[in-house]
Parts: C-alpha cells; sequence; structure tokens
C-alpha cells in the first residue's frame, strides 16, 4: 500500500495526529524506533482534566491519582491552592502511550515499532508523501527539513519512591534558583504508595543528577521521602521554546509535540498542547488531501489556538528565571497579601492563563 502520510514518532502527538488522519480513511503509517512505546517513562504524568477532555484519548484508563491542588514553596515561605473540583489526573505514561496507539490502529493507522528513521528513508518518504514529526524534544525532522531551531532546553531527572505520601491530593512545587535554576523542583504523588520526585534546570548549571540529589536532600523533601526504597532515575529534557516553522507546505512536512516545542514553559507539559496542535495538523492534512487546502493552515490554527498561551507562559517563565530567591519570596508572598491563594484555587488554570486573566478582569469589572 501506498501510505500518504507518514508519522514519525508514536508518542502521544504522534499517535493523535495518526488516529484523526486515518480516521478520515487517509493511508497512514507510524513508525518508532523503540519496540515498547512509552518505555522507560521519562517524563510525569501530571495532566488538567480540562485538557485531557479536549483531547478524545480514553485516558481514564490510565490514571493513577488525581490532583486537587498544589502547595507552592519558595524559600521558607509557601502557598496552597487547593480547588474544591479535581484539577488534574496523574497519568501512567506507559499505559497513557498504549491506549492512543490501541486508538490509532483501530482507526486504520499502521503503527511499525523498533523501526530508526534516519535521513535516507526521511528522503524516501518525502517523495511519496506528507511527513508528520513527532519525533519529540530533538527532532531528526526538523533538523533534516531546516524547521529547527530549538535552542533552549530544560534538563531534567526524576525517580519514584515507594512510600506512602501525605496528602495524595496536591503536588509540591519548589522555585528556588538556587535549588532548581530557571525552573522548579516537584514531589508528586503519583499513587497511594509511590512519590515521584523530579528536578527541571536551564542549561549552564551543570547535571540534573546531581541537582536532584541535592534536592532530595532538602529537609522538607527528605521528610516526604523518609528513607524510602528508589525506583529507577531517568533524565531527559524538554524544549523550551517552539521550533522556528512548524510548517513547510512546499516541503509537505508538519511538526507536532515536542518536535515542534508545543510545551509550557512555565510547568514543562506537553500533553495537552502537543496533542490539541496534533489534532490541528491532522485536520489541516485532511483538508489538504480532500479540498486542496494549504499546509500552512496549519500554522495559523496553531497560532491561533495556543500562540496567546504560549506566550504568556513563556513570558512568566523568562520573569520567573530572572528573580533570585529572595525577590520571588517577595513576589510570592506580595501575590498572597492581594488574595492569590484564593483567585487561584477558584480561578486558576494549569494551561490557559489567557483564560485565568480574562475571567480575573470580567470578575474585577464586575464587583
Ligand atoms: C521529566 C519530564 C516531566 C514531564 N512532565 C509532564 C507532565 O507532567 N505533563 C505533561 O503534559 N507533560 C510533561 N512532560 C512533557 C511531555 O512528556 C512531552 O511534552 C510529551 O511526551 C511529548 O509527546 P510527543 O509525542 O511530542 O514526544 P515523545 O513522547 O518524546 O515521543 C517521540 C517519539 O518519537 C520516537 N522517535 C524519536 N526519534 C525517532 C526516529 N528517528 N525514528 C523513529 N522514532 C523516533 C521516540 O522513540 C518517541 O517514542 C514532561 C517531560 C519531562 C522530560
Amino acid at each position: 500500500m501506498a501510505y500518504k502520510v507518514h508519522v514519525v514518532g508514536a508518542g502521544t502527538s504522534g499517535l493523535i495526529a495518526a488516529r484523526d488522519i486515518a480516521s478520515a480513511g487517509i493511508e497512514t503509517r507510524v513508525y518508532d524506533q523503540k519496540r515498547r512505546l512509552g518505555y522507560p517513562p521519562r517524563a510525569s504524568g501530571i495532566v488538567s482534566i480540562k485538557g485531557l477532555e479536549t483531547l478524545g484519548i480514553p485516558y481514564k484508563q490510565a490514571i493513577t491519582n488525581t490532583l486537587y491542588g498544589a502547595n507552592v514553596h519558595v524559600g521558607d515561605s509557601s502557598m496552597r491552592i487547593m480547588a474544591k473540583k479535581p484539577q488534574a489526573h496523574v497519568l501512567d505514561r506507559e499505559r497513557l502511550n498504549r491506549l492512543c496507539y490501541e486508538q490509532a490502529a483501530s482507526k486504520g493507522a499502521e503503527v511499525i515499532t523498533g523501526t530508526n528513521i534516519d535521513a535516507d528513508r526521511l528522503d524516501a518518504m518525502h517523495a511519496g508523501g506528507i511527513i508528520i514529526g513527532a519525533d519529540g524534544a530533538v527532532s531528526g525532522v526538523a533538523k533534516h527539513f531546516g524547521m529547527g531551531g530549538i535552542t533552549k532546553y530544560t534538563l531534567t531527572y526524576k525517580a519514584e519512591f515507594e512510600v506512602a505520601p501525605n496528602d495524595t491530593k496536591s503536588v509540591d512545587l519548589f522555585f528556588d534558583n538556587a535549588v532548581a535554576p530557571e525552573f522548579f523542583a516537584w514531589l508528586c504523588p503519583n499513587s497511594e504508595h509511590v512519590v515521584e520526585a523530579g528536578i527541571g534546570i536551564g542549561p549552564g548549571h551543570g547535571n540534573s543528577r546531581a541537582a536532584f540529589e541535592r534536592f532530595l536532600k532538602m529537609k522538607y523533601v527528605a521528610g516526604v521521602l523518609n528513607g524510602a526504597a528508589r525506583l529507577d532515575g531517568y533524565a531527559s529534557m524538554i524544549p523550551m521554546q517552539t521550533a522556528r516553522r512548524v510548517v513547510d507546505a512546499k516541503k509537505r512536512v508538519l511538526l507536532v509535540g515536542d518536535a515542534a516545542g508545543q510545551v509550557k514553559p512555565t510547568t514543562g507539559g506537553g500533553i495537552v498542547f502537543g496533542g490539541g496542535a496534533a489534532m490541528l495538523a491532522a485536520r489541516t492534512v485532511v483538508r489538504h488531501e480532500r479540498e486542496g487546502a494549504s499546509l500552512e493552515e496549519y500554522r495559523m490554527l496553531f497560532n491561533k489556538g495556543y500562540g496567546t498561551d504560549l506566550k504568556l507562559h513563556a513570558l512568566v517563565s523568562c520573569i520567573y528565571s530572572r528573580l533570585g530567591a529572595g525577590h520571588l519570596e517577595f513576589v510570592m508572598n506580595t501575590l498572597k497579601t492581594l488574595g492569590a491563594e484564593g483567585f487561584l484555587s477558584a480561578y486558576g488554570d494549569m494551561d490557559r492563563p489567557g483564560l485565568m486573566l480574562k475571567r480575573f478582569f470580567l470578575r474585577r469589572a464586575a464587583e
């Protein structure tokens, strides 16, 4: 069979794109270098419920815990943001990948695992169809077709610990440029028996594993982990900017997910934005094949759907990375005085700061 669309990478973004294109009856093939998809679990799985609901994945079978809020720690101060309703699920990433795989396959996409796509194979695919680069943070597709340009990454390290969390409903976030420069560290109750500790640091601050070991020595962190057995740990990276181009209509190449840097720079969350962008890329490809629409539509749809929020996330992340610990604590205490705990508990939005600001101004206008 001659495949019209080749998706490189069977992570969540690639599989969501493949699902939607194959659903329209277009021959679609997905390739992944891994034999066991979604493994090893180098990333965490905290995803907003609202965001998950937009992706059309049967994600419920992958839930390991549900979160209502966060404890934000800055220096000696902390702020507790707790909503009345559940805000996010913690997902088993390998199981989530499996569910996306089954869904894409059920719609007719062919998924080939254990196959590395190199430059020669990309050229061969290019001659016969559309390529979707969904090959992660260091995208070979973006590089090969001159669309990359992502130079900013956060280096991460995370590990799970076999211990019952004190509080299963909230994640602890540690903002301190001395501990996790330019990003943050976290303790997440992955389930009733497992706590995940993780850290991200900007480039030029040494290695993430060393920063992680220092983080574990913090009094609060040592107290929560309480000498528990450590399971496997993994280093990885998160792109901190979008690719120079997300589509090249002439070459018929589109980038989605981490390959396109579709990640919130404040939190490193990429499942909702990458998956949402993959749906837009699929919609564009279907319109291109059926009605001859330009593939450039993808860029416009992406900017319309995510541009403002990504810019707001980038702005917050940029301001934060420039603040020293003392300034950060001052900012947080000032926000607390202004009622930020109550406001964020009621109106906080993990994905869409634009919507949150809108709600803030609407509330002010109504007062
Ligand atoms: C420590 C950490 C914590 C995170 N926490 C969260 C979180 O809590 N919530 C959240 O939403 N996001 C989180 N993220 C981000 C999230 O994991 C990514 O945004 C998301 O996985 C991107 O999905 P993707 O499908 O674009 O890429 P990936 O999941 O990276 O998938 C890319 C696939 O491409 C394959 N591939 C690569 N090169 C080739 C090749 N040459 N040939 C064939 N196949 C290839 C890979 O094997 C891989 O399967 C975290 C990331 C990290 C590192």
